[in-house]
């Protein structure tokens, strides 16, 4: 039996879209495998309120993340962490021989944007990454407020991982000075995993540029140059399939709306944060808890694995709590396609199960 998908990726995906991922193959050297990249890519711009260029992967989120922070450090990364995923950047910087800080937040808490002054007025960084939405703690970021504080900085690259808000969250690059904005195929984007997209600023290209081994596959820099030369086509072999499939899920999203999707989203947030209040505690600082996912403190210590055994033989499955936050918080996600009523379908069933 299927489970519904209430994990934070992967998502369940539209029928259609799968359906996608068998178009027959084309020769990635073709008119046909350009317009394919070039379409996908106008398409990211408007889904990112963009005009830069958008870089595609043949690789999850995390292959961009490792490629932004190896590929545009010329000098030192200030690694901003509000949880497991601002981590591994950090982890990663540290794997390539990248000169890099952690600024950590107590999870559940936020990156402030005094937090990001303060480490810049020390002029020690000229790259920043900062985490839009921290799927391990449920915890969406400030990035309006830190763009304030980013925009004293004009030689500093910003890099941001919206792996699991974009498409679920608005997040207008341009406005906020974003250079590098990182997301994947498997969450709000509704896709099968994958792929993974990011834009690329014209700051990051010259910032690039100064930077001597920025590796070989995720050099975002020769991922640029080569669909300037090669007329959208990817250096290596890319998935076809995915591109099929991202293409024409970028259609139905615009169907939807941007605003209505955004909108969507955070209906079903509000919903699965007041049952939390009513029945647990929310883990993330409430003001900032993330649109795409509720964490939720276990605070009446029930059994978390023990639950989503009993979801699963009703055919729903939701996330334990992530590394060190195991049984003592447990995730909901509503992203992608996911809608309220579904959303409701789970909590009256978690609530029978619970007998709540
Ligand atoms: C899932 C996730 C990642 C990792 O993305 P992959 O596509 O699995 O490599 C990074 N950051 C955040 C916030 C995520 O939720």
């Amino acid at each position: 039996m299927h489970k519904k998908l209430f994990i934070p990726g992967p998502v369940d995906v539209r029928e259609d879209v799968l359906q996608k991922m068998a178009t027959p193959m084309i020769g990635h050297r073709t008119k046909d495998a350009s317009k394919l990249q070039r379409n996908i890519s106008d398409k990211m711009r408007k889904l990112f309120y963009t005009e830069n260029e958008i870089l595609l992967s043949t690789s999850s989120g995390s292959g961009l993340m490792e490629g932004a922070i190896r590929s545009c450090t010329r000098k030192r990364a200030a690694v901003f962490s509000v949880g497991a995923f601002g981590n591994r950047w950090f982890d990663m910087a540290k794997g390539n021989n990248v000169p890099a800080d952690k600024f950590e937040s107590e999870w559940g808490h936020p990156t402030t944007p005094e937090m990001v002054d303060q480490a810049l007025a020390t002029g020690k960084y000229d790259l920043v990454t900062v985490t839009h939405n921290e799927t391990s703690t449920g915890l969406m970021n400030p990035v309006e407020e830190i763009a304030e504080v980013m925009k004293k900085y004009p030689e500093v690259i910003w890099c941001v991982d919206a792996v699991s808000s974009a498409a679920g969250a608005k997040i207008e690059v341009d406005k906020l000075g974003i250079d590098i904005c990182i997301t994947s195929t498997q969450k709000a984007l509704g896709l099968p995993p994958g792929m993974a997209i990011c834009t690329f600023s014209t700051k990051a290209r010259e910032a690039a540029k100064q930077v001597e081994n920025r590796g070989f596959y995720f050099d975002l820099l020769n991922l640029y140059d080569y669909i300037q030369k090669k007329d959208y086509q990817y250096p290596s072999t890319p998935s076809l399939a995915h591109m099929f499939a991202l293409d024409y899920q970028l259609d139905l999203i615009f169907e939807e709306g941007l605003e209505n999707r955004f909108a969507r989203h955070k209906e079903m947030a509000d919903y699965t944060r007041g049952w939390a209040r009513r029945h647990f505690e929310l883990f993330p600082v409430e003001q900032y808890a993330s649109n795409t996912l509720t964490n939720i403190k276990n605070t009446r210590e029930i059994n978390v694995s023990d639950l989503n055994k009993q979801l699963g033989e009703r055919g729903y499955s939701i996330s334990n709590g992530y590394g060190k936050l195991k049984e003592k918080t447990f995730r909901i996600a509503h992203m992608a396609e996911t809608t309220l009523d579904e959303v409701k379908e789970l909590l009256v069933i978690i609530e029978e199960i619970l007998g709540l």
